[in-house]
């Protein structure tokens, strides 16, 4: 990780980049410290600044970062800092993982259940949903991707479907 220490104005940034990952220190009412894999050191250009009139550019980073960060939650941007690369994409892959649930992406279908350990033909799979809504039916069918038991109909496309089922 490289070191960035000289001192910043507002709107001026510093970079530093290796191959693979670039390293920004931007100053814009407080420092930001931000990796990227992903960005250059390019500037683009937002708005302008309410009192000169002046086009206001920001590191293409932050302005990416700000987006992203719109569209995964509604709350205020916040930026720490960051000492590592694993940290930094731990943190957005978190973020993105409480609004998404992996059971809501991808595809998913039924299979049927089987458990070498019971001698029965058709083993049965506690479903998930009707345990939360205390029916304790069984299935005979899962999901594999998410490893749970699930009726078919209609708990197989309520789990998948629905937030908070
Ligand atoms: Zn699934
Ligand atoms: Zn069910």
């Amino acid at each position: 990780m490289p070191i960035i220490q000289n001192k910043l104005k507002t709107g001026e940034a510093s970079f530093r980049s290796s191959r693979y990952l670039l390293a920004m220190r931007w100053y814009d009412k407080r420092e930001v410290y931000m990796l990227s894999p992903f960005h250059s050191e390019e500037f683009v250009e937002t708005k302008r600044h309410y009192q000169t009139r002046e086009i206001i550019k920001k590191p293409k980073c932050v302005v990416d970062y700000n987006k992203l960060m719109r569209t995964v939650d509604k709350t205020d941007m916040v930026i720490s800092t960051i000492h590592s690369q694993r940290k930094a994409l731990k943190c957005i892959a978190n973020k993105s993982g409480q609004t998404n649930p992996l059971r809501l992406t991808g595809r998913h279908f039924p299979s049927l259940y089987t458990n070498e350990k019971t001698k029965r033909k058709n083993p049965l799979r506690k479903c998930v949903i009707c345990l939360k809504n205390d029916t304790r039916s069984g299935s005979q069918y899962q999901c594999q991707i998410c490893n749970v038991g699930l009726c078919v109909t209609p708990c197989f496309g309520k789990y998948h479907t629905q937030l908070h089922y």
